[in-house]
C-alpha cells in the first residue's frame, strides 16, 4: 500500500487529453482561507480519466482539520465523493499504479523503471564486450540485390562482395561490434567471409 504524502508531492498529474492538474486548492471549511495541496496530506491518483483525491487538510490560520474526498475529471470539474474519506483513501492507496500515472519520486527510487534497468544492462554488456575494433575498409563494395529482410527501414543484403571477396550476412549488431575478419555494413549489419 502506498503511504500518505503531502498532496503537492503527487502533482502535477496529467490527463490523457493533455490537461494537467498542477495545483489543487480548497477553502478552509471553518475560516474560508484558501488551502493548497501542500496543506493537505493523503493520496492523489490518476485513474483512467479522473484524478481521485482523498486527503486531510490542515488550516494553518485557524487550526481546523477537515477531510477532502473528491474526483476531478479531465475538464477539471471537481466532484465530491460520498464515500467517507478514510475508506476512499484506503481504496486509492491500494490501487496498483496505472500506466500513465507518474509515481511520486520516492516510489521510483525504490524500484528502478524498466528503461533504467535496460540502460544498465546495455552498459554492462558494452563493458564486457571491450573496446570497438575498427573493421576493415574495402575500396570496392558490391551489395547483393537479394535481401534477407529489413532492419531500421533499410534492406539487409544477403551477401556482399568486398574487394572481390564474398561475405555472407551473419547477424544484426545494434552495438556495432565486430570480431576479427568481419565487416560492418551500415553501422549495424555484420558480414563474415564466405
Ligand atoms: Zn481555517
Amino acid at each position: 500500500m502506498q503511504p500518505n504524502r503531502r498532496l503537492s508531492d503527487f502533482l502535477p498529474l496529467k490527463f490523457a487529453n493533455g490537461q494537467e492538474i498542477k495545483q489543487f486548492s480548497k477553502p478552509c471549511v471553518a475560516c474560508g482561507k484558501m488551502l493548497h495541496a501542500k496543506h493537505m496530506h493523503g493520496v492523489a491518483r490518476l485513474i483512467e480519466n479522473h484524478i481521485a483525491i482523498a486527503a486531510k487538510a490542515h488550516c494553518e490560520s485557524c487550526g481546523a482539520d477537515f477531510s477532502v474526498a473528491c474526483v476531478i475529471n479531465s475538464d477539471k470539474q471537481v466532484k465530491r465523493v460520498v464515500l467517507p474519506r478514510i475508506l476512499f483513501n484506503l481504496y486509492l492507496r491500494n490501487l496498483p499504479l496505472q500506466n500513465q500515472e507518474t509515481a511520486p519520486s520516492a516510489y521510483v527510487r525504490e524500484q528502478p523503471l524498466p528503461e533504467e534497468l535496460d540502460a544498465r544492462e546495455d552498459a554492462a554488456e558494452y563493458r564486457r564486450a571491450g573496446p570497438v575494433k575498427p573493421s576493415f575498409q574495402p575500396r570496392d563494395i558490391v551489395r547483393a540485390e537479394e535481401s534477407l529482410g529489413r532492419f531500421q527501414e533499410k534492406p539487409i543484403p544477403a551477401w556482399l562482395i568486398l574487394d572481390g571477396a564474398r561475405f555472407e550476412f551473419d547477424r544484426i549488431a545494434p552495438d556495432a561490434r565486430t570480431k576479427d575478419g568481419e565487416y560492418l555494413l551500415d553501422g549495424c549489419l555484420i558480414y563474415r567471409p564466405a
